[in-house]
């Protein structure tokens, strides 16, 4: 994913790219291709990016075990500055690039805001009903007659414990 940014003249353009993920070195949870489109506006002393990617992940769910797909999606600005002091403590959002830079590569870019975009939580649907404690079904998929009052056994000593306080 490289933008050739020599002999551009100042103005909007507009890229979009369509990689494999592994061609960009992404690999579990990431599959199929990851689609990235691009805004860049050129001055004579900065370069400013803004980029969104979408990318399918195979997740397992955090309450069932199943596994599902989920198309996620990221959006970020990059500011390039043409510089003849190159800073090289590079933040996320500022790059400082030498005036004669050729290209600018943002596939690493891609590549961190892809692992940015995985959830903390996942779920293959915001209700998900789990497994059932007693005998493991899935609830999403059938009820079973495990009787709910009962105490969840990961309580049970905190349970013997209030009775004897009681
Ligand atoms: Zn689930
Ligand atoms: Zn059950």
């Amino acid at each position: 994913m490289i933008i050739q940014i020599s002999n551009l003249s100042d103005g909007d353009y507009h890229y979009t790219f369509d990689k494999e993920v592994k061609e960009i070195g992404l690999s579990e949870p990431f599959f199929g291709n990851v689609f990235v489109e691009s805004q860049l506006q050129k001055s004579r002393r900065q370069i400013i990016l803004n980029s969104k990617l979408i990318v399918n992940v195979n997740f397992e769910c955090d309450r069932c075990d199943v596994e599902y797909e989920q198309e996620l999606t990221n959006e970020f600005k990059i500011v390039y500055l043409f510089s003849s002091e190159i800073n090289d403590e590079d933040k996320i959002d500022l790059k400082y690039i030498p005036f004669e830079t050729d290209t600018i590569n943002i596939t690493p870019d891609i590549r961190d805001y892809a692992l940015l975009a995985i959830p903390m939580k996942k779920l293959c649907k915001e209700d998900c009903k789990g497994l059932c404690i007693r005998c493991g079904k899935n609830l999403n998929e059938e009820s079973c007659s495990c009787k709910t009052d009962e105490i969840d056994s990961r309580w049970l000593p905190l349970e013997k414990l209030r009775n004897k306080v009681n």
